[in-house]
């Protein structure tokens, strides 16, 4: 199964594809991840990404799409995978296509979390994640065990810069402009499903499971 997560950040792609990831038993691709990693390792691609992702713009697409050309031919996305955070631009869905043609495979259902303004700047304004191990939190609903000490590596949890509040309409913004024209392009090919995202978690993924389900 091929799966592409689509929304706002904030909306809850990452979280739902981690859920998705552990019961179909297929990689979570996340290519906010992959940077995050290249950041921690100093790569000279992390380095490259911190000043775009810090601002909350996107990395230039064609140092993404060859990150995720690269991922996508390993042994573990045979059975299919689920990807967060990719494709963000028209460009970078064009991108995939291509990539998905050479391989003749194609994307089972692109999932869009639909989730307004209000509640992703709540979501992400609060959110917190442990600096080492990538564990996400809330300040309200979800706070570490001991303020500021992840419950699972015992390093310290902080703010990403990208979740304080300018850089968050900031992104916002760019998913409007750049990333939300993806749900017509997908619409056109048939494969988008629409998902109301201001429901809890567990909420959302039974609404997942059930297209995912009903079309085996
Ligand atoms: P995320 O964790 O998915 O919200 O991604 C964090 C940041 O990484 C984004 O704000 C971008 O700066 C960068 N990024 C992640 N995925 C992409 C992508 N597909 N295209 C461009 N930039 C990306």
């Amino acid at each position: 199964m091929k799966l592409i997560m689509l929304g706002p950040p904030g909306a809850g792609k990452g979280s739902q594809a981690k859920i998705i990831s552990k019961e179909y038993n297929i990689p979570h691709i996340s290519t906010g991840d992959m940077f995050r990693n290249a950041l921690r390792n100093e790569t000279p691609m992390g380095l490259k990404a911190k000043s775009f992702m810090d601002k909350g713009e996107l990395v230039p697409d064609e140092v993404v799409n060859g990150l995720v050309e690269e991922r996508l031919q390993n042994e573990d996305c045979l059975n299919g995978y689920v990807l967060d955070g990719y494709p963000r631009t028209v460009n970078q869905a064009e991108a995939l296509t291509m990539i998905l043609d050479k391989n003749n495979q194609s994307i089972d259902y692109v999932i869009s979390i639909d989730t307004s303004d209000k509640t992703v700047i709540k979501r992400l304004t609060g959110r917190r994640t442990c600096s080492n191990c990538g564990a996400i939190y809330h300040i309200d609903n979800n706070p570490p065990e001991v303020e500021g000490v992840c419950n699972f590596c015992q390093h310290d949890v902080i703010q990403r810069d990208d979740d304080k509040e300018d850089t968050v309409r900031n992104r916002l913004e760019v998913y409007k402009e750049q990333t939300q024209p993806l749900i017509n392009y997908y619409k056109d090919l048939n494969l988008l499903v629409e998902i109301d995202g201001e429901k809890d978690l567990s909420d959302v993924f039974a609404n997942i499971q059930e297209i995912l389900e009903a079309s085996e």
